[in-house]
């Protein structure tokens, strides 16, 4: 079917105007959270816009669960080390101080943190309640105010019916490019239109933690006993267990697991790709009962699971890619495999390439070091006015593999929020902006970029 997504209003409309601000974010994910608290914290009115009730968007509506890109990775280091801070360790330290993330648990040949999702709500709102954000829950944008080039604000859609919200910066943190795709800007999907696979991660309560550590090991990963176990299982024809590598994390919380193990194919074993909403519905349905699958798995299979429950799954499927958006410099598969370094680099990045196709996700180090990431990956090709910032930046399918992860995306929204104030203040085009000045900025404001 060929969708109308070009829902763009000029100069001359009749909807009313709900707001006028200096910067809107659209979408209260990591990326949307740190975009809008440093723009607000840099001197500008600041809306952010958010169709659930709750910020955390795939990291905690999709309980992804971890933030994973802080440290590095290594065949050689028995101890963590972080590279990665700015806004991502602020929200890390928050999180660690309300008792709401554990310390770094192994991950192969690196560590991640496992958070909890409600402390991750709560913080993210103080954060930018605090920084003066005005936040708009259970609105949704569904088209762009564009003159010529430039746009000049978003048309929402809530229960009390549509509006305009006009912004001297739009910075799409949507995840999906929705700005991106309502204004008619270049965008990529994935390998040739196959995206990565979604997931419906769960969390499993009534655990012996302790019984389960001594008999699955430190390794969030599973063994090769463990994926051998899976493969017997669905040769018996007793179980039907898609992913054969799954990961399963210790949490903040007594009893408590969550699971990273579904791998989300159509009925008719066809890739899906969410942005069809009937690929979308289809996901979210054999993801809850594969979840049912995977969690008998462990309760009869895994010591220490042995009187588990399912606690909850994600509030929606976990989406890891969908639009790219087509920026004036794409992240190349090879800048990440040579951990090419920048001096307009804006993040960087240690976490491997983790691509999720087929029955085992295929994982590529970056042994002891890490690349970084552009700045001008986050403004696309077209457009005055916009910003892109979290995982629709611009990058070649494997390179944003590795890019997506949540670390990363924090750091993105802290430099998007910095051009956005910068671009108001020094009225100047984003595009037209050196990434070496935001990165000094950065720096200042605690990215310790190297
Ligand atoms: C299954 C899975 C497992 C993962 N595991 C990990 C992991 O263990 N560790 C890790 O670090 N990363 C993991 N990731 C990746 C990571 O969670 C995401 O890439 C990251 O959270 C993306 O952040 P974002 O802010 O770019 O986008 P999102 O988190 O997708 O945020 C976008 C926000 O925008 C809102 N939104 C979208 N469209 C609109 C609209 N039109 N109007 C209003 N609001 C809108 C959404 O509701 C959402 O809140 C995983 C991802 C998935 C899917």
């Amino acid at each position: 079917m060929n969708w109308k997504r070009d829902v763009v209003i000029g100069k001359r409309h009749d909807l009313p105007v709900f707001a006028d601000v200096d910067v809107l974010v659209v979408g209260g994910g990591a990326a949307g959270v740190a975009a809008a608290e440093t723009a607000s914290r840099h001197g500008q009115n600041v809306i952010l816009i958010e169709k659930y009730g709750f910020c955390g968007g795939a990291a905690v509506a999709g309980l992804s669960g971890t933030i994973c890109g802080m440290y590095l990775s290594s065949d050689r280091m028995k101890q963590p080390e972080q590279v990665v801070f700015g806004f991502t360790e602020k929200f890390r330290s928050e999180m660690e101080r309300r008792g709401g993330i554990t310390p770094p648990l192994k991950y192969g040949k690196t560590w991640t943190v496992t958070h909890d999702p409600l402390v991750w709500r709560e913080v993210a709102e103080d954060f930018l309640l605090e920084s003066g954000v005005n936040i708009l829950y259970h609105t949704s944008l569904v088209g762009v105010l564009k003159e010529d080039e430039q746009i000049k604000g978003v048309i929402i859609n809530t229960k009390s019916g549509m509006a305009v919200i006009h912004a001297k910066v739009v910075i799409d943190a949507s995840g999906d490019a929705d700005v991106i795709y309502r204004a008619g800007f270049a965008f990529s999907m994935g390998d040739e239109g196959r995206i990565q696979n979604p997931t419906m991660i769960f969390r499993v309560g009534g655990v012996n933690v302790e019984t389960f550590l001594r008999y699955w090991g430190n390794d969030t990963i599973c063994s090769s006993e463990v994926t051998s176990l899976i493969h017997s299982l669905n040769k018996s024809g007793k179980y039907d267990l898609p992913r054969s590598k799954i990961w399963v994390f210790k949490t903040s919380r007594p009893g408590e697991l969550l699971v990273n193990a579904t791998r989300l194919l159509g009925q008719d074993k066809r890739e899906l790709n969410v942005i069809n909403p009937i690929d979308h519905t289809e996901a979210e349905y054999l993801g809850r009962r594969q979840v049912r699958e995977y969690a008998r798995f462990l309760k009869e299979h895994i010591r220490g699971c042995e009187n588990l429950f399912v606690n909850d799954t994600g509030v929606e499927v976990g989406i890891r890619q969908t639009r790219t958006v087509e920026g004036v410099e794409k992240l190349t598969n090879e800048d990440v495999l040579s951990k090419r370094k920048r001096e307009d680099g804006i993040a960087c990045s240690p976490w491997p390439i983790e691509l999720h196709a087929g029955e085992k996700p295929r994982v590529e180090w970056l042994l002891d070091d890490y690349y970084d990431v552009p700045f001008q990956t986050l403004i696309p090709e077209k457009g005055e006015n916009i910003i892109v910032a979290g995982r629709c930046l611009s990058a070649e399918h494997e390179a944003l593999a590795s890019a997506r992860v949540t670390a990363q995306c924090f750091a993105y929204g802290h430099a998007a929020g910095i051009a956005a104030s910068e671009s108001i203040k020094q009225k100047q085009s984003l595009r037209k902006i050196d990434g070496r000045e935001i990165r000094e900025l950065l720096n200042k404001d605690g990215a310790r970029l190297p």
